[in-house]
């Protein structure tokens, strides 16, 4: 008897579409699953319903790539069984195939599947400071999201701040959409860029691109300053500025919103519930999902793929989907010609290490906490201040970060630790003084983002909430 084999994919973003495809090409239908509305992820996010905005004015430089994955995409829609607004929040038994528990369209549901391959992407890696909880201050992705998915800006009159390759797009991205852009507050100092110089040679388009946004942001009068480190946001119920220090000096500046963010965080939930092996990554300062050349995890049938399996960007998660998709086909015993995944192996391998270049530009800022006070908070789902956690860090000897959600309720809230969980880690780390890799990391726990709750059962199997 023969088993039917039923890949699923989790994310239909530039990995998960890269999978597909391949998978469609050996002769599979794969269920691709997503939380969005549309396919694309979050670099290549389609607007709800089509607004007249051509390619470019969405995605910019992008646009041929975005019009090229989305064009794919639509062409697979009848190969492959694609459910939309669909949020997997649990995977269980995941001995050689297992089932996904799903929240669809206000249906809870379980999806049975042979092969997993994890697709998720990433998401904003916040750190605490005075007001950031406050309405008004935004990450930079979700600043980003408001412009490409709803085609509106957060603010008027905006600051952005923080580290990494997003900070100085979204600046120009609403500079170009008509906000005021006040100020770019580059974390970093101005000294880290000249790591930029030896990744001309490899990769002068990103290089282009990014003097393209930083000379465009000062011809238009905005003040780019470096080093700098936020003291508050003033403002008594939303966002009426920010006050920071850069150097020995202390200055305000007047905005309506801020969006903040330091580069990226995998969202890795989903293979720790399936029981990958993880280790800790000194570059993106995570733990990710130990994977081969070709994205198979420490557990049998179970694949990941793109920024969920640490950031690498757009072109290297197509390229990651479309490797895994192999290594899936290869385990089933089809043959699928070896000079493509070499071919692609050596593709990805060269934008891994532009990637750690760039990410020398946009260094993480290490002494965050020693000027962040104690009153401001760590964890805002159980609103836990940095004061409280470093008591029981102290009084509790924690060197732990399971301890410490487990003894102060850090990262115990509605968001499991997604928002708070990188902030805890270097907190704890800095109050031990020890590399963040020494304090753990934080175990998933289903649902891995909140649900509502289940009140009956509509039909087999599944349940409306
Ligand atoms: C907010 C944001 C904005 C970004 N903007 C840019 C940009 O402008 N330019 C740039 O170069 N890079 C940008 N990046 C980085 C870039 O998007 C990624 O490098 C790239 O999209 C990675 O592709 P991916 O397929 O791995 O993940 P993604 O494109 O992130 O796709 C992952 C998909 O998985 C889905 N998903 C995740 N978890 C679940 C779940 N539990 N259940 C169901 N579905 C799930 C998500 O809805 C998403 O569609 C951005 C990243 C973020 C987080």
């Amino acid at each position: 008897m023969t088993e039917t084999v039923q890949p699923v994919i989790v994310g239909a973003g530039p990995a998960g579409i890269g999978a597909a495809e391949r998978l469609v090409k050996a002769g599979l239908r794969p269920i691709v699953l997503d939380e969005g509305f549309r396919a694309g992820g979050q670099i290549y996010r389609r607007p709800l319903i089509d607004d007249g905005r051509s390619y470019r004015n969405r995605y910019g430089s992008e646009a041929k790539k975005a019009e090229r994955l989305h064009r794919a995409f639509d062409r697979l829609v009848p190969s492959i069984d694609y459910r939309p607004e669909t949020l997997v929040w649990n995977v269980a038994d995941t001995d050689r195939g297992g089932h996904l528990d799903v929240l669809s369209r206000g249906i809870h549901r379980e999806i049975a599947f042979t092969h997993l391959l994890l697709a998720t992407g990433a998401t904003d890696r916040v750190l605490p400071f005075p007001g950031w909880t406050r309405p008004g201050v935004y990450t930079l992705g979700a600043a980003q999201t408001a412009l490409k998915a709803q085609g509106c800006t957060v603010g008027e009159k905006l600051v952005f701040m923080g580290s990494g390759p997003l900070l100085y797009l979204v600046a120009w991205q609403y500079m170009k959409a008509g906000a005021s852009v006040e100020a770019v507050l580059d974390t970093g100092p101005l000294s880290s860029k000249a790591h930029l110089i030896s990744l001309l040679p490899r990769a002068p388009r990103i290089i282009a691109l990014g003097l393209f946004y930083g000379v465009q942001l000062k011809l238009a009068g905005v003040r780019i300053l470096y080093g700098v480190r936020p003291e508050a946001i003033i403002g008594e119920e939303r966002v009426d500025g920010i006050r920071f220090r850069v150097g020995d000096q202390i200055e305000t500046l007047q905005c309506n919103a801020l969006a903040y963010g330091f580069a990226l965080r995998a969202e890795t939930q989903l293979a720790d519930l399936a029981g990958c092996r993880f280790r800790f990554d000194e570059r993106d300062r995570a733990w990710l999902p130990e994977r081969d050349a070709l994205g198979r995890t420490s557990r049998p049938q179970v694949y990941v793929a793109g920024d969920g399996s640490g950031i690498a960007g757009a072109d290297a998660a197509e390229l990651a989907g479309e490797l895994a998709a192999l290594a899936l086909i290869e385990d089933l015993g089809k043959a699928h010609g070896g000079d493509r995944a070499r071919q692609l192996i050596a593709a990805h391998g060269r934008i891994l290490r532009q990637r750690d270049i760039l990410e020398k530009a946009f260094p993480f800022p290490r002494d965050w906490f020693e000027t962040v006070p104690g009153t401001t908070m760590l964890c805002r789902c159980e609103e836990i201040s940095i004061s409280e956690a470093r008591l029981a860090i102290e009084t509790e000897n924690i060197s732990e970060v399971n301890r410490l959600k487990a003894l102060s309720r850090v990262g115990m809230g509605r968001c499991q630790g997604r928002m708070c969980s990188a902030a805890a880690a270097e907190f704890l780390s800095g109050v031990r003084k020890v590399e963040p890799e020494a304090v753990g990391r934080l175990r998933a726990q289903a649902p891995v983002k909140p649900i509502p709750l289940t009140f009956g059962v509509t039909g087999e199997g599944e349940a409306r909430s």
